[in-house]
This record gives structure tokens, sequence and C-alpha cells, in this order.
């Protein structure tokens, strides 16, 4: 079928739905986009409450450097990201020690001079990675076709990369032995604390390769998306409009009707009934098993980690707190030096030259943390005072971790509101409220967008290569490329 004549329905308007959504649209495709909440984003949102818009998950803008993935994303769609780059990406605080992330790392260096080799092994995998994503990475591989092109592109972009290839197959813990930075627990812990936020895991399970690009955020810039971090999804639903597509709000896929291999409708809360010839969900693999009934929970375990879902809490407080940091983030580990749970959190506020993003003399802050979900189901399940009290003994468990770094915490909050695993699960509609994408343990093990339906792909941080912004970028384009060779194919067949 000619791509003019090609009806494609996306579920869910997360950066992965709306950037698949915007490149096919701009290509000729009919897009629609069913939403089920009032606005796009997600997990990369950013919402109005009380006067105040607050990130919902997502804080930090990356992959917007020159030739980066959402660099190339916007020039293929004509848009121009309203981002800078932040001079330091954020700042790492365990209980003395306090070290700037920057684009170089002379204070890394400075204070763990025996790491030098390492970073120097990371910026060269790094730049391999970057050149192997630039326009998508046929990766799972498919066959063939697929893995000489990887070869084709890796080998013809950066010819001296070859000895790379020993750590595919690497964890983190691995690689840090080889240079025998294994025994420093300052250092692991600040690796940890780096690949927890980013890979979803620690160094003892991560896979170098991914850790690889991981760790680069700070030297590949972190960017502050000016409004807050959902202006990319805003303007990618624009993309999508201005590309003859519809992107329509409040509502919820239901059901995803099949027959076989062939997904023929879709249907939504509020009765709709949708034909479509392709369908992109922007769903984690559990939430498409249910609304398939046909998808095996159990066939769609990613790795041998448990997932993480987080618990966040939006501030508005007295940007005084914050203002001798040179950035607008800041990584607080706790005295315990345990990750997680709220003995890490991840503090981000707003700029004061944004006075949308709060009322006058304040600011909009998200912290979050990493935790598991099943805590947060049982105390529901128990009873509304059990969960209140899980939510009450987690605010204040971060206030304190805050507190240690910022003795004056408390006195400069102004309004709190959290969001914990059940407000995750009822807001992005993923399972157990899974976000943050899979744990990154293996290059090998990994979904890609196919599913078992031919017409039928995962867009999102489910699939290769999982979360951030570029991450889902990358894997939209993934999509995009199964969906129309399976258009070519199913266009062979009928002639
Ligand atoms: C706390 C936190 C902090 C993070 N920090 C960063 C960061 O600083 N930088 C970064 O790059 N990344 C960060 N990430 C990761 C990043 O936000 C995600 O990887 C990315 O936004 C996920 O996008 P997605 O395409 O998978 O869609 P999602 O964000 O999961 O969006 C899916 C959309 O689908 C909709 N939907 C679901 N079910 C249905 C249905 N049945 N019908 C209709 N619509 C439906 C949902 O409402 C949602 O809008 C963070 C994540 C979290 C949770």
């Amino acid at each position: 079928m000619e791509l003019q004549d090609l009806n494609v329905v996306v579920i869910g308007a997360g950066v992965g739905g709306l950037a698949a959504g915007a490149l096919l649209a701009r290509k000729g495709a009919m897009i629609t986009v069913l939403e089920s909440q009032e606005y796009p984003g997600g997990c990369a949102a950013t919402f109005f409450r009380n006067g105040y818009r607050f990130d919902a998950g997502a804080t930090i803008g990356c992959g917007f450097h020159d030739c980066g993935p959402m660099d190339i994303l916007g020039k293929e769609l004509g848009i121009i990201w309203p981002v800078s780059l932040e001079a330091v990406a954020w700042q790492y605080r365990h209980q003395s020690l306090n070290l700037d992330l920057p684009s170089q790392r002379f204070e890394i260096l400075e204070h763990f001079p025996r790491s030098a080799p390492f970073w120097k092994e990371q910026a060269e995998l790094a730049r391999l990675l970057w050149h192997l994503s630039e326009g998508g990475l046929s990766w799972p591989a498919k066959g063939v076709r697929d893995l000489a092109s990887l070869a084709r592109k890796g080998i013809a972009g950066l010819p001296e990369s070859a000895h790379l290839f020993q750590f595919t197959t690497k964890t983190v813990l691995e690689w840090l032995a080889n240079h025998g930075l294994d025994s420093d627990p300052d250092f692991v812990r600040f690796i940890d604390a780096q690949l927890l936020v980013s890979v979803q895991t620690t160094s003892q399970y991560a896979n170098a390769v991914n850790a690889a690009i991981a760790l680069d955020l700070p030297v590949s810039g972190a960017y502050r998306v000016k409004g807050g971090i959902g202006r990319v999804s805003e303007l990618l639903s624009k993309a999508i409009e201005d590309n003859g597509g519809a992107v329509l709000y409040r509502k919820k896929v239901v059901r995803i009707d099949s027959v076989r291999r062939q997904v023929f409708g879709i249907e939504t809360a509020d009765g709709a009934a949708i034909a479509s010839d392709f369908v992109l969900a922007n769903l984690s693999p559990e939430s498409l098993a249910l609304l398939t009934g046909s998808e095996n929970k159990s066939a769609v375990v990613m790795s041998e980690c448990p997932q993480w879902s987080a618990f966040v809490l939006y501030l508005g407080m007295d940007p005084a707190l914050f203002s001798a940091l040179p950035t607008h983030h800041v990584q607080i580990i706790g005295a315990s030096g345990e990750l997680a749970e709220g003995n890490s959190i991840f503090v981000s506020f707003s700029f004061d030259d944004e006075p949308d993003r709060a009322p006058a003399g304040l600011c909009a802050v998200t912290i979050s943390t990493h935790t598991r979900p099943e805590q947060w189901f049982k105390a529901k399940e128990k009873g509304m005072a059990a969960y209140l009290e899980l939510k009450r003994a987690f605010t204040e468990h971060m206030l304190d971790v805050l507190s240690e770094q910022f003795p004056q915490a408390r006195d400069a909050v102004r309004s709190i509101a959290a969001a914990t695993p059940v407000t995750w699960e009822r807001y992005t509609g993923r399972f157990q409220g899974l976000v943050g994408g899979y744990p990154q343990t293996s290059l090998f093990k990994v979904r890609g967008p196919a599913t078992l339906f031919d017409n039928l792909f995962l867009v999102g941080d489910s699939i290769f290569p999982g979360q951030s912004l570029p991450g889902v970028v990358t894997g939209a384009r993934r999509a995009i490329e199964l969906l129309l060779q399976r258009n070519e194919k199913t266009g062979r067949e009928q002639q």
C-alpha cells in the first residue's frame, strides 16, 4: 500500500509513540494518536497543578547534541527544540563528597585519578554507539541484512573500533575490575548511582555497552527544555497535526480486535471503534497483553532483574535553597550509602526565568527515587490507612535525605504532592506502574518492536534501546523500519 493510503493508529502519546507518529506523518501516512490523558508526554510530561507546572518524571533533556537522536529528529520534522545546554549536567552528593558533572570530567579525575583509563574506554565506546544510532539502529537484528548493515555502519564510520566488541558481553563491574576500580566503594557507588537512573540497574548486572552511552550523558550534554520537558511532546503532537494527523485526548484504548495475526480495529472507553492498517502501541508488553487478550504475559519477561517503579514528590519551594548550585539538578545518596527506596534521590528544580512554572518567587521541584512496586500495591490492598502511611514514610525519608545536604530544606517547602507506583499505573496505564524502562543487563535478550501480530508494533521504553528521550526515539525508528518492511512485503504478496 502507498504510504499516503496507510492508516496508522498510535496508542499513547508518550515520546516514543509521538516520535513514531510524527515521522510517519511526515512521510505521508495518515496518523491518529489515541491518548488516555488530557495532555501528551506520559513519563516525560509537564503537568499543571495549583499554579505550578511540574515535570512528571523525566527532567533532563538528552540526545539534543549535534547529530544526537533528538537533534536529527527535530531537523527531520522541522522542529526547533526550545533547549539550551546546561553547563553542569548535575551535581552528585554523598556525605562530604560533592562532584559537579560538566562535559569535561576534571573533578571526577581529580577525585578518582585511577579512573582515567576507564573513562577513555567509555568515551571511545560511546562515540561508536552514538555513531551507530544515528538515524536508527537495526537491533535486535532480524536477520543477516540487519547484521550486515550494522557492521557496515560501524566499520565504515569508525574502523578502529573492532576491539570494542569485547564489551558486548561484559558487566560494568567486570569492566571496572579490569581497571582495579571494583574495590573502590566510593567510585562503585558513584557509578551505580548514575547507572540506576539511566540503565535501571547497577554495575553488578548492567551491560557495559548500555552503560557506556548512559555514562556519557554529562559529556554529550544535559539540556534544559524551556517550559518543562513536556514541551517536547507538545511539539511532536503539533508536528503530527501539521502533517495532517490527529492527536486525540481522553481516548483510552480498552481493546484491540484481531483475527489470527492481524489487528483490524481499536476500541476506546467512550465506545468508539477505529479501523487501522497498522497499530503502534506505546505501551508496556504487559499492558499490550491486557488489550489484545492474547500475548502470553510470561513470554514478555525482559531480564532476570525485576523492574522498578518510581516514587516522586512534586514540591513548591523557595528557590533560595538551591541558589549556590551550578545546575538545576542534584543527585543525593543518603548517609546509609544505599540506593533506591528513598535512600537516593534525584532533585530537579525549575528555572527562575520561567514564571509560568511556579507562583512568583517560588520554583517547581520534582524529586524521584526508584521503588519496588509490590509493597505499594500490598499496602493499598490492606487499606487506605496503610497506603497513606507508606506514602508519608517515603516522603519523610526523602526530605531527610534532602536535608542532609540542604539543612533548611523543610523550611523551604511551600506545597507537596506525591506519585506512587499506584499513581503511575493509573496515569501511564503501565502494569504496576513500572516506569523507567527495563534493566539493561544484556544486549542479546532485548525486546524489539515486533509482536505476535503482523501489523502491530511496540514503541517506547519497553523495547530496545530502552528508556530516555533519545532511547525511545531510536526505538521508534526501528518500529517504523519494520512497519515499512511489512507494508512492502504485504504489497508484494498482494500483487
Ligand atoms: C521518574 C522518572 C525520571 C526520568 N528521568 C528522565 C530524564 O531525566 N531524561 C530522560 O531522557 N528520560 C527520563 N526518564 C525516562 C523517560 O521519561 C521515559 O523513558 C520515556 O518518557 C518513556 O516514553 P514512552 O514512549 O515509553 O511512553 P510513556 O511515557 O510510557 O507514555 C505512554 C503514553 O501512553 C498512554 N497510554 C497508556 N495506555 C493507554 C491506553 N490504553 N489508551 C490510550 N493511551 C494510553 C499514557 O497515558 C502515556 O501518555 C525518566 C522516567 C521516570 C519515570
